[in-house]
């Protein structure tokens, strides 16, 4: 089981509406790819992932969290801390704010945290499922912090 999660990997695809287009023809381009992968998607970007690839005749097997504003970007971050996610594909909108910007910036923080690749736009994307690590067994390395959860809390040492 763990020799075959070394190749197969946990993609998590998100992207903000002005930019599911954009994320949708990134699937299907690279379906050969990341058809051998698991894909794990906020709501309305898994939906709609599923929905694309039907009409190609290609059925997929998606994991679906909830809608972004509705929590699924804090579901994709807890997932990354319990180390259960390898990439992050996120298509994030520039241009928009949203109502959930703080779960975004939250998710985007655990992935620079856990040291999780991530694509924020679709050259990055490309890079990152072209490149001869994508698929391999490599481990992000995490920096260490021993010290910071050892570290004594003043108030409580008087
Ligand atoms: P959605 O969420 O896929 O449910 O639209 C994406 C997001 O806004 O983070």
């Amino acid at each position: 089981m763990e020799k075959e999660r070394k190749f197969v990997k946990r993609i998590a695809l998100v992207a903000h509406d002005r930019e599911k287009k954009d994320l949708i023809e990134w699937v299907e381009f690279n379906w050969g790819t990341l058809g051998a992968h698991e894909l794990i998607c906020t709501g309305t970007t898994g939906k709609l992932v599923e929905e694309a690839l039907i009409k190609k005749g290609i059925t997929a097997k998606i994991t679906k969290l909830k809608s972004g504003p509705l929590g699924g970007d804090a579901q994709l971050a807890s997932l990354i801390a319990e180390g259960k996610i390898d990439y992050l594909i996120f298509f994030w909108d520039p241009m928009e704010p949203q109502p959930h910007d703080v779960d975004v910036k939250a998710l985007l923080r655990i992935a620079t945290l856990y040291n999780i690749p991530t694509a924020m736009n679709r050259s990055t994307a490309d890079f990152i499922i072209s490149s001869i690590l994508f698929g391999s067994d490599y481990t992000p390395k995490m920096k260490d912090y021993k010290s910071y959860i050892e570290r004594k809390i003043e108030d409580l040492e008087k």
